[in-house]
């Protein structure tokens, strides 16, 4: 039987999950195994760019590189949601300079001077006389004048170089589109024929959106995990209902900034992460983390108290988008943000944070189960929480406690080991499926010693769902002294021949002895 191994530098990862958004300066399967050696666990591929091809080949190296690894990253597709943009304008742009009078027009995709096309077809019916209208995350200002027949007429405040396909924001004003406009459901074909494990959804206004979203999904067979963009003041507004529906959240600063009043943008993380991690809901942290770095081979000591911050928000993961996509030092802003992460970890009170969430856990064996391997752990230091699991959740919901200990999910299934990608503190090993308590217990410790989590004479927390192999039936909390022996009677595992047989067999037909294990 072969040995867990780990590769050294997952030892080093911080608690806190990285996403990385791959792109021209990253997408190569050489610099995506490098990210991942500097501490990338989530893939992210940005759909409202480039081609489904060149995603397509993004999303094998992905694969390819984490099989070199030898540990699952998980590949999260970003939609592009119900946005208008400007439709296509001639290569040069068109420039618009302040003080003249700009036309906005709903049908034709065919530009003037003076007029350019907005889609989809509907931003005439969203905004009114005195509304302001954002290009290209608010570099280019207008206000509207007058709405007649499919034409917005705008006086420009701040002039500029108009591009094609340039984000369109009417800040305050919530748009009429249908959830899954033609480009978005295009997006979500791809995600589905490519099995992708995370979808982020932009510009999620309520739980119905979402959930038009997951219906469709799974209609097509896909079960990815859904993670609502929060990035307008309507999804804001209904952080309940979106965090109930959703699989985990992100804070998507950069649209929020253009679509709020950015001083509030501090204030919107902390609530938005407390409430994610209440219901122990992934949360993602996003955008211009390490933003001078795109250029600059060192981050501003702002960006670093930024991270930091995050983190001790709550944070399960904090993401990379420019930096690691398009920008001059992916692997480097990498490495600065897992080491940033590292640190501030450091200042994390586990004791308070398992404490916290076990005031708020309702009458849940699985939940108690959960809280007691914390509780346990930390009473007696232990090395690791070994979570059996096979949907991810057992795993999950220890994470959601925050403790100090590292956490060892063992599963069986490649897609739980990479759902569990986003947690923060889930180290994720593939194990086989035993059919025995006592064999688990055994496997548990040779996990986590053979990792070099755990030396002889520490001490473990293995939880583990009984009967075997039923998802989210967590009930079993055992504090093990490294190592566990093996039990006196023979391992089985799922899909073995069962040993009653074997034995049969070998009375009924007498050969040399086997050693059996
Ligand atoms: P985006 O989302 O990068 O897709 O715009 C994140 C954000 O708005 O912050
Ligand atoms: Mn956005």
């Amino acid at each position: 039987m072969d040995n867990y191994h780990i590769p050294a530098f997952v030892l080093k990862k911080p608690k806190t999950r990285i996403v990385c958004t791959l792109g021209p300066a990253s997408s190569s399967q050489e610099k995506i195994r490098s990210l991942i050696e500097a501490g990338m666990s989530v893939a992210r591929i940005n759909l409202s760019h480039a081609t489904a091809d060149i995603h397509r080949e993004t999303i094998a190296n992905v694969r390819a590189a984490a099989n070199d690894a030898g540990l699952p990253v998980a590949i999260l597709t970003d939609l592009p949601g119900p946005k208008y943009r400007l439709g296509t304008l001639p290569s040069e742009g068109i420039d618009v300079e302040a003080g003249q009078s700009f036309t906005l027009t709903s049908g034709q995709d065919s530009s003037s001077r003076d007029a350019v096309p907005v889609l989809p077809e509907g931003l005439v019916r969203d905004v009114q006389a005195g509304d302001e209208v954002l290009i290209d995350d608010g570099a280019i200002r207008m206000i509207v004048d007058t709405t007649r027949g499919d034409r917005v007429r705008c006086t420009v405040v701040d002039g500029g170089l108009m591009k094609s396909r340039k984000a369109v924001a009417v800040p305050g004003r919530v748009s009429h589109l249908p959830y899954l406009t033609e480009e978005t459901l295009h997006a979500l074909d791809f995600s589905i024929d490519q099995e992708v494990d995370f979808i982020g959804l932009s510009y999620i206004r309520t739980a119905d959106d979402l959930h038009r979203a997951r219906t469709y999904a799974r209609e097509h067979g896909l079960n990815a995990q859904l993670i609502a963009k929060i990035e307008l003041p309507q999804g804001v507004e209904n952080m309940d209902s979106i965090l109930e529906e959703a699989d985990g959240v992100m804070v998507a600063r950069g649209d929020l900034g253009v679509q709020m009043p950015f001083a509030q943008l501090p204030g919107v993380q902390k609530r938005l992460i407390r409430r994610a991690n209440e219901l122990g809901k992934v949360v993602i942290t996003a955008t211009q983390m390490l933003e001078s770095m795109i250029q600059a081979p060192t981050p501003t000591r702002a960006e670093v108290a930024d991270i930091a911050n995050a983190i001790l928000d709550g944070s399960d993961a904090v993401m990379l988008s420019a930096e690691t996509s398009i920008g001059k030092h992916p692997i480097e802003a990498t490495s600065v943000m897992a080491e940033t992460a590292r640190e501030a970890e450091k200042l994390l009170d586990h004791e308070i944070l398992v404490r916290r969430r076990a005031a708020r856990i309702e009458r849940h064996v699985d939940e108690a189960i959960a809280y007691s391997a914390c509780w346990a752990a930390a009473e007696i230091r232990a090395s690791a929480i070994v979570a059996f699991t096979e949907s991810g959740s057992t795993a999950a919901r220890v994470a959601a406690f925050r403790p100090q200990a590292p956490i060892l999910a063992l599963y069986r299934d490649p897609a739980a080991g990479r759902r569990l990608a986003l947690r923060w503190g889930v180290t994720s090993l593939e194990a086989p499926k035993l059919n025995s308590v006592p064999w688990m217990f055994h496997e548990a410790s040779r996990a986590a010693r053979e990792t070099g989590f755990a030396k002889d004479g520490d001490y473990i927390a293995a939880v583990v769902g009984m009967p075997i192999g039923v998802p989210g039936n967590t009930n079993l909390l055992r504090i093990i002294r490294v190592p566990e022996p093996r039990p006196p009677f023979p391992r089985t595992v799922d899909g073995e021949v069962p040993q009653t047989a074997v034995r049969r067999r070998a009375r009924a037909r007498p050969g040399p002895k086997k050693r059996s294990r």
